[in-house]
């Protein structure tokens, strides 16, 4: 084990190109995004056609609160709080958020935040673990990297020197037994919907639709929004800021993932703690950092000063943009 993969993460790429990269045919576009959005719409759409008899208001509740718990353990926890380091916190807090992230049930806190390390240090370069970007040229190379870059990166072996991106969080005990208990939390995360459906609706019909809506269907929303960050978010959208990849700020999953799809910011900031940088680009993560800062529950959170923005614009001549700062001089 080397130490020559520790962190990569805390700095844009010292390349920036001086000009942003061209787009795939709009054909091409259109046919993966219909791909990625149509399944999220039916499922989306599937509690009016259910309503009254296979999905009640409590369907609806713990459908929309696993979603925001597990996916904000996946955004805050795992993305920005252990992958970047974007703010500080209590160990208990950071065990809270590894228990959140595993139960959206995409691999352990330390495989995670090592592929998404990895992600950073290698942005859309033949290394990158999920790039949509290096599968052959034409409408079935387009196709095929989407779906690499959508899930089927998945079903690749492991890098041999993958752990070497975690080292820092595996010096710590409790991280450890977090990342072990796994299967403890993926368990959980049925369990617990399950539990309050029965409980509310006082049946076993309701344990049922309860790990249905608050567990499964949950997951399955959390994963393609999720995922659609690496896939959509490295394809479609604008690039206001420098960065020597493709990654892009999309609308839709800067909504929908909870801030994580203002992307192009994220990889011309990668230590920022906040994501959406202009006041109209909701960030429901970094609203929550902001929330558990005023608390006490969070400290040290980086964004990046004004100046820093601007610098990192096309407009201004190309240099390499200057890593985070602390909150206390920012907006
Ligand atoms: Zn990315
Ligand atoms: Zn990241």
């Amino acid at each position: 084990m080397t130490e020559k993969a520790v962190v990569p993460v805390a700095e844009p790429a010292a390349e920036l190109p001086t000009a942003p990269p061209g787009r795939a045919p709009v054909l091409v576009q259109a046919v993966i995004l219909l791909v990625i959005v149509v399944p999220l719409l039916g499922l989306v759409a599937a509690p009016f056609f259910l309503w009254g008899w296979g999905f009640s208001w409590t369907d609806l509740g713990l459908l929309l609160g696993m979603y925001l718990a597990t996916a904000l353990g996946i955004t805050v926890g795992f993305h920005r709080l252990f992958v970047h380091r974007s703010f500080e916190t209590y160990t208990w807090v950071k065990v809270v958020f590894a228990a959140l992230g595993s139960m959206a049930l995409q691999g352990s806190l330390f495989k995670w935040v090592a592929y998404h390390r990895r992600h950073h240090q290698h942005s859309d370069s033949a290394d990158d673990p999920h790039t949509p970007h290096h599968a052959g040229g034409g409408v079935l190379g387009a196709l095929r990297g989407a779906w690499h870059s959508h899930v089927g990166w998945f079903f690749r072996a492991d890098p041999p020197d993958l752990y070497d991106y975690v080292k820092d969080l595996q010096k710590s005990r409790a991280l450890r037994v977090a990342d072990a208990l796994w299967p403890l939390w993926v368990v959980l995360g049925l369990v617990i919907p399950g539990l309050i459906g029965g409980l509310v609706k006082m049946s076993w019909v309701g344990v049922w639709s309860g790990i249905v809506w608050g567990g499964l269907a949950r997951i399955f929303l959390v994963h393609h929004v999720t995922w659609s960050v690496n896939s959509a978010c490295h394809l479609w959208g604008f690039r206001p800021y420098r960065s020597a990849d493709e990654s892009r700020n999309n609308v839709v999953f800067g909504i929908l993932a909870l801030g994580e799809g203002w992307h192009n910011a994220h990889h011309a900031f990668p230590t920022s703690a906040r994501h959406g940088l202009s006041w109209w680009q909701v960030d429901v993560s970094y609203y929550l950092i902001r929330v558990m800062s005023w608390v006490g529950l969070a400290w040290g959170v980086k964004v990046p000063t004004h100046e820093a923005i601007a610098r990192a614009g096309w407009k201004t001549p190309a240099e390499p943009v200057t890593s985070a700062q602390p909150a206390a001089d920012a907006t």
